[in-house]
């Protein structure tokens, strides 16, 4: 036996070490600061290459002392930056189950290739594509998008793996001014070009305006461009704005354009009969980005790709190597080759914590955690709306909540600086992760609350913390 090949009662004393640990990170949560920052902490982690080991229960003292003391934060009731989730505790435990078994997920008649395959069908019924639809978990919904994108390039550009672009007439892609940068990192790495890609205004909620899409539309074929692809957005990450995708659905279907839905933050919340209504015309979309460690608050990562039309995936991915040839007798032939459905041969067991979320609570209990979390969402915007300091920017769409501090009669120069020093001193202070975006020229305070764990009093908390930052910075200056 070799330091390596640990014994099983090691293993299992490592196992209730790594158990306590988490289980005291958990507990801790609440009490401690929110964003745990390194700074003057750096040191502790620049140390040279070790030569030789130590013992594991060191490593696990220094992993327990000075890396789970500095989280980011987004476990913490009080995180509200980005749109970064919490994580429900039975995924770590899932984590740690699904690396134990360290499957290698490209295909093969092993469980991990089921699981993932049942989840890639939950996720297309809970967004309402057809029972046949494929998909593919990805790293996050960035790679979930681009996945999506380059099976829209190869629909749209048949030839184009093969021959590139060059000598055809530009793709175009569309998609409103509030869509994801990744869909523009996606356009660029496909090598359809940013140039190509037409950004769309948006009308006074944050959504895509189908009148100038149409009319960029026709500008582009009249100039002899292909029009290829339209991106609706399905929850933008700074209003939580949901594009009208049913008339999104009509127009491509219209024009004959692949209508791709980033639904990254937002589309899980069709698990929600009540929030469900907003997303309609999402079951028409040919492919869509959805994020289960958003709002399936699975731990980092796992973003999904489903795409309507069995095949598509293959026909942009498949790529032959005599090494993974497979006999059709072959006892490893199993109901998937995820390989094939995207960029990726090495994958790790990632469906397992999706898998057993989605069976430790069912569509009824995300459905109701997501609510809560709109709910929290349309509370701080109420709140807002009645207090004499704040001004709501933007209505709050799904989970996201845009203000700014603006006690009575304060002229508008200087709020926009006022408002991000407000965050820095609320991050400072430790009690609340929050990060500052631009809402139609404003700064805006905002919230996105994408945790189960938040509740009416953290809120008001906030509401309270922020003008006593707004009311001293004021005196200070
Ligand atoms: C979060 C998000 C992304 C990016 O997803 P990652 O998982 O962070 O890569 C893309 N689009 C939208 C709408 C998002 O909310």
């Amino acid at each position: 036996m070799n330091e390596f090949d640990l014994d099983p009662e090691e293993v299992r004393r490592l196992g209730h070490r790594a158990a306590d640990i988490v289980a005291d990170h958990c507990a801790g949560l609440r009490g401690g600061p929110v964003f745990g920052k390194v700074g003057t902490s750096a040191a502790l982690f620049d140390e040279p290459l070790p030569e030789v080991g130590r013992p594991a229960d060191d490593v696990l003292d220094v992993a327990r002392d000075h890396v789970l003391s500095h989280p980011f934060g987004n476990s913490h009731p009080r995180f509200f930056a980005f749109i970064n989730a919490t994580a429900d505790p039975l995924g770590t435990v899932a984590d740690y189950l699904a690396s134990a078994m360290n499957s290698n997920c490209w295909g093969g008649d092993h469980a991990a290739i089921h699981v993932e395959d049942r989840v890639i069908r939950w996720i297309a019924e809970i967004l309402g594509l057809p029972s046949d639809a494929e998909g593919i978990l990805t790293s996050g919904g960035s790679m979930a998008n681009l996945t999506a994108l380059a099976v829209a390039r190869q629909a749209k550009a048949p030839g184009v793996r093969e021959a590139g672009f060059s000598g055809t007439p530009p793709l175009v892609v569309y998609a409103s001014e509030e869509a994801h940068t990744c869909v523009d990192k996606a356009v660029d790495l496909l090598g359809i070009g940013r140039r190509q890609l037409r950004i769309i205004p948006t009308d006074e909620r944050f959504r895509i305006r189908v009148d100038e899409l149409a009319k960029a539309i026709a500008g582009d074929r009249q100039a002899g461009r292909r029009p290829a692809v339209v991106v609706g957005t399905g929850g933008s990450v700074n209003t939580g704005a949901i594009d009208p995708l049913g008339e999104l659905a009509d127009l491509c279907a219209r024009e004959e354009l692949w209508l791709h839905v980033d639904g990254a933050y937002g589309a899980m919340a069709c698990v929600s009969e009540k929030l469900r209504p907003l997303f309609a015309g999402l079951e028409r979309a040919d492919s869509v980005a959805a994020d289960p460690h958003k709002w399936l608050y699975v731990p980092y990562e796992a973003g999904a790709t489903l795409v309507r039309e069995p095949g598509r995936l293959a026909d942009a991915f498949r790529r032959p190597a005599p090494y993974l040839a497979h006999d059709p007798d072959s006892l490893v032939t199993g109901p998937v080759l995820f390989n094939e459905r995207g960029p990726e041969l090495s994958r790790g067991f990632k469906a397992l914590k999706v898998w057993m979320g989605l069976k430790r609570h069912g569509r009824k209990g995300y459905a109701a955690t997501i609510e809560h979390d709109v709910a929290m969402a349309r509370f701080l915007a109420e709140k807002v709306r009645e207090s004499e300091d704040f001004e709501l920017l933007a209505e709050p769409g799904l989970s996201i909540v845009n203000f700014r501090y603006r006690p009575s009669a304060h002229p508008e120069a200087g709020l926009d600086r006022l408002n991000r020093r407000i965050v820095n001193r609320l991050v400072e202070s430790g009690a609340f992760f929050l990060a500052p975006t631009v809402v139609r020229g404003r700064t805006s305070l905002r919230v996105a609350i994408v945790n189960f764990r938040t509740r009416e009093d953290d809120l008001l908390a906030l509401l309270e913390e922020a003008s006593r930052a707004g009311r001293e910075l004021l005196s200070e200056s």
